[in-house]
């Protein structure tokens, strides 16, 4: 359909590259980055180098349920092998055709997508157009082909999905993108199936290029496959929705495809342009040059192609299928003229024409896959999809490259470049600054020695000047010199003369003449003297001139030498003065370098010197360490022997620990099974309420019970004697209860005995006791704890040692806490019994011992009471006998902590024991005058006058008689009363 006068020239650089090879099946080619050559390769057998046939499949649907229960024969018989597809008419009349490819009913999505679809992705990818595009009767698989998504099942999946996950496979996130829309072609009018808001949607085409678009319509940018699928499955709820609303069906609308591949090569990467300012700018302009292939797949799930008579339809859908055939007709004729090579093709008949025109007869490459039912029963509607197949398979179209020079990316690489270049030359032009500074300094330092030079040179001169003045000056009196000489020679030649006539003078003397010639010799001897003596000054003047000359000439020389030396003795000068810097520093260095040396060798012979002696000392000292050494050694082998047999001892004390534990169980064991046997009669002091062993008390016991006490003594006694104190001790430590409870039973036993008190406390039993008491929160390790504090406190010196411990606060927060009388019991028993002590009596009140008796004394308990009257009782004797020995003076602190009013009131509600305890505290009170005005406001006058007569102990009786008759206060409150 391309014949329809467009012109092919396009601003593209649609090169007219060899196509892909275009039969089904075989490896992949390499992707568009590979060379030309490689494409080359893939010259279709039967297309000239840019030609290239539509390839034409056919699929045969396999049958449905309704064909399988019909009688109908099939009229389709395939030979895939040969590509052959026989179609029976009837038995007698049999037509084959050849395809591209023939698939059979059992043929895979898979094999079908490689075999027609796979080359026109790749080529797609290569920068080729492509389509693929199914045609045939409605049900006979064309959406099955193409479109089916199989969201299931992936082998399922169409030619649709698969093509796009190809794309996706081949090309990268970054610089590549791919764009799809999806439309529909019903009655003449595109709808958008992704935006089906948006009908009518019309199709433009570029004059220049040919390139067919559809303004308006949704392109978009897939991220990946799932978005694909995403969309796809909205654009076929779009095309049932839109369908239904038409009352239509999607058999009857033509869907397509459109997927838009852009891919960028060439552009290297910015950071990679560096290496272009190396090479020259050629490169920029050549291989270097981005471009972008920008391809188009189309694919194409057509309307059914059966024909209308056939199923008898009217009105409206007689309109429908007008323009579905529009269409398609219009499709199979623009395919019979491209078929036929008729010069015209009908391409702008109809939407569907127009929008295949690249596909048919265009640059792109088709595929078409034709579906068809096996059944006779569509017998002529099979036929005319055979034939539209074979027609279409005349179909060339020629391939065109859609490249384009991707200027966007050339841009900003020129940018770049141009970018770096600027800075290139910004670097270079500080270069070039630095050197023209540097330049410029060495100018200046050259322009300083010639002006050094030039006064050198004018120095030199002038000096050359005055040599030659002073050898003219030479010469002039050389020549002086000259002419003297040249006189003296001739006074000289004269004098010769004057001596020769003065010899014939002398001869002529004798003559006559010989006065005159005296007269003239003497005139003559005078000149000659004169002259002589002229000469000798001549001779001075001329050695004088001489020295001179020489004087001058030396000066000169001098003079030229001095300049010169100058120059030389400056930097002479400034050498030596370096010279003397550095010599003298030397100098002073290697002052320093002798002192330092002399200190060194000092310095190692004084350590030399401490060294020697120190062996000296040091072996003198290590004889007799050798010696100790040896000794120690001695004695470490005797200590680790001691060692070793002090282990052998502490593994027998443990072994015997044990024993003891073994022993302390079977005494718990004795214990319970004793208490068994005396049954209710008496039991042990720690689980009754009543204690044998506790000497505050004297309960009745009977003989029996007597006998087994003494017995669990004697066994107690025993355990004490065979295991140790020291031993048992520790175990009040114990982390188990059960051992600690049975220990501290131990020591409160043996704490009942006198001889034990003291040495318990010796070892350090009061101590654990008292700790036992602070930190256990076991109310029977409280008890018995108690009880045997107890016992400890009947021994005087013992009571000091409770109370200064902090005894008396620990019993008394112990008894604010319990409740259990027999605890209580014993802590009002081991306080009673310091109440005895009256040095105590201070520390009592303060530690709250007083408080804790009368505390305990409101638990109602008769025995409790019993052990808190006892306590009053030793309280007030031990401070009564204070004051009758006057070293105690003042009010009681029984009634200043409150207990007389209980006293007075309960002296004979109780037991006979607990009533004569009252009574003597009574009376104890009384004897201390200070106590008498409580005494007689609390009433106990009355009580005083009973006592006297009633109580049970003379002892008391007489006591309380003395203190009525004694206090005067008392007589005269008895008067009066
Ligand atoms: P068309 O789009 O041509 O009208 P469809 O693709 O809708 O036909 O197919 C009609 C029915 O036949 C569907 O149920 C489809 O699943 C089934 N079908 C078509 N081709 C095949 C095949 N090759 N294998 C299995 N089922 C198929
Ligand atoms: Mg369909």
């Amino acid at each position: 359909m391309a014949s329809n006068g467009h012109s092919r020239a396009s601003v593209r650089t649609e090169r007219q590259v060899p196509p892909t090879k275009a039969s089904g099946g075989g490896n992949p080619p390499a992707r568009p980055r590979a060379s030309s050559a490689k494409r080359s390769s893939r010259v279709s057998v039967d297309d000239d180098n840019d030609s290239v046939r539509v390839r034409v499949a056919v699929r045969v649907r396999p049958k449905n349920t309704e064909e399988l229960n019909s009688d109908f024969a099939d009229c389709v018989e395939l030979q895939p092998e040969l590509k052959r597809l026989k179609l029976k008419k009837n038995n007698w009349s049999l037509e084959s055709y050849k395809f591209d490819e023939v698939f059979t009913q059992s043929a895979s999505q898979r094999r079908v997508y490689e075999a027609v679809a796979k080359p026109v992705v790749e080529s797609v990818l290569d920068g080729y157009n492509g389509t693929v595009m199914a045609y045939g009767q409605t049900g006979t698989g064309k959406t099955y082909t193409v479109g089916q998504l199989g969201k299931n099942d992936p082998s399922e999946r169409g030619i649709m999905v698969r093509a796009l996950e190809g794309i996706f496979a081949n090309t990268t996130a970054g610089s590549d993108t791919v764009t799809i829309s999806y439309l529909q072609l019903y009655l003449e009018s595109v709808q958008d199936l992704l935006s089906p808001e948006k009908t009518n949607i019309p199709i433009v085409e570029d004059p220049k290029t040919g390139e067919v678009s559809l303004p308006g319509s949704a392109v978009v940018q897939l991220n990946d496959l799932d978005h694909f699928l995403e969309l796809l499955q909205a654009g076929e709820a779009n095309r049932h929705a839109a369908n239904t609303k038409l009352n239509t069906e999607s058999s009857r609308s033509h869907a397509m495809l459109v997927v838009h591949v852009h891919r960028s090569f060439g552009g290297k990467k910015e950071n990679e342009v560096s290496s272009l300012s190396d090479g020259t700018n050629d490169n920029l302009a050549s291989h270097h040059v981005p471009h972008i292939l920008k391809s188009k797949l189309l694919i194409v799930d057509l309307a059914g192609s059966e024909r209308i008579d056939k199923s008898g339809i009217e009105g409206r859908m007689i309109e429908e299928t007008k323009f579905i055939n529009l269409s398609l007709t219009s499709l199979g004729k623009c395919i019979n003229a491209l078929a036929e090579n008729n010069p015209y093709i009908p391409t702008r008949d109809s939407k569907l024409t127009r929008l295949l025109r690249d596909s048919f007869g265009g640059s792109a490459r088709t595929s078409l896959i034709v579906t068809v039912g096996p059944s006779a029963q569509y017998y002529s509607e099979t036929a005319s999809t055979i034939l539209f197949g074979q027609r279409a398979m005349k179909v060339v179209n020629t391939v065109k490259l859609k490249e384009e020079v991707d200027y966007e990316s050339l841009c900003k690489k020129l940018e770049y470049h141009v970018d770096y270049l600027t800075s290139e030359t910004d670097r270079q032009q500080k270069l070039r600054e630095i050197e023209r500074e540097q330049m410029e300094k060495k100018l200046k330092e050259q322009e300083a020695l010639i002006v050094e030079t030039k006064i050198f040179v004018s120095k030199y001169e002038y000096l050359e000047k005055q040599k030659n003045h002073w050898e003219l000056e030479a010469k002039k009196l050389l020549k002086e010199l000259n002419i003297q000489k040249n006189e003296n020679d001739r006074l000289s030649q004269e004098i010769g003369h004057l001596e020769e006539n003065f010899k014939q003078i002398k001869e002529l003397e004798s003559s006559t003449h010989q006065k005159i010639l005296a007269d003239m010799t003497n005139t003559y001897q005078k000149n000659i003297a004169e002259l002589i003596n002229q000469l000798e000054s001549e001779r001075s003047h001329c050695t004088n001139l001489e020295e001179q000359l020489s004087v001058m000439k030396k000066s000169l020389s001098d003079n030229i030498k001095s300049v010169q030396e100058r120059i030389v003795d400056d930097l002479a000068r400034e050498n030596s003065k370096l010279n003397e810097i550095a010599t003298s520093k030397i100098q002073s260095l290697e002052v320093m370098n002798r002192e330092l040396l002399m200190e060194k060798e000092r310095i190692v012979d004084d350590l030399t010197r401490e060294n020697s002696k120190l062996n000296e000392i040091t072996t003198s000292k290590i004889q007799p360490l050798e010696v100790m050494n040896r000794e120690l050694l001695m004695e470490k082998d005797f200590l680790n022997k001691e060692l070793e047999s002090l282990k052998d001892k502490l593994l027998d004390e443990e072994r015997q620990r044990r024993c003891l534990e073994g022993e302390i169980v079977k005494l718990k064991k004795f214990l319970i099974d004793g208490n068994a046997e005396n049954g209710s009669k008496r039991s042990h002091w720690a689980e009754n309420s009543t204690s044998s062993t506790l000497p505050f008390e004297n309960p009745s016991k009977s003989h029996k019970s007597r006998e087994s006490v003494s017995a669990q003594k004697d066994t107690i006694s025993k355990i004490f004697e065979e295991v140790g104190l020291s031993n048992i001790l520790p175990l009040l430590k114990s982390e188990e209860l059960d051992v600690q409870i049975h220990a501290v039973k131990v020591v409160a036993n043996l704490a009942a005995e006198d001889i034990n008190q003291e040495r318990i406390v010796k070892e350090g039993g009061l101590d654990a006791l008292l700790i036992l008491l602070e930190i256990s929160k076991d109310a029977t390790v409280h008890r018995i704890t108690a009880g045997a504090l107890a016992n400890l406190a009947m021994n005087g010196s013992n009571q000091s040692l409770i109370v200064s411990k902090g005894g008396t606060r620990l019993l008394a927060n112990i008894a604010s806490k319990t409740e259990d009388p027999q605890t209580l019991r014993m802590i009002a028993g081991a306080i009673a019994n310091l109440c005895g002590n009256e040095k105590l009596h201070v520390m009592l009140k303060k530690d709250s011992g007083i408080k804790a008796l009368l505390q305990m004394m409101k638990s109602g308990h008769s025995e409790v009471i019993a052990q808190v009257a006892r306590g009053f009782a030793n309280f007030a004797k031990c401070e009564s006998r204070g004051i009758a020995q006057g070293y105690q003076k003042g009010k009681s602190v029984l009634i200043e902590e409150g207990a007389l009013y209980w006293m007075i009131t309960n002296s004979s509600t109780y037991s006979a024991s607990t009533r004569r305890h009252i009574e003597l505290a009574l009376c104890h009170l009384a004897q201390n005058e200070d106590n008498a005005l409580d005494l007689i406001r609390g009433g106990g006058i009355k009580e005083l006058i009973r006592i006297s007569q009633d109580s049970s102990k003379e002892e008391t009786r007489n006591l309380a008689k003395k203190a009525l008759d004694s206090n005067s206060s008392f007589s005269s409150e008895m008067y009066t009363s």
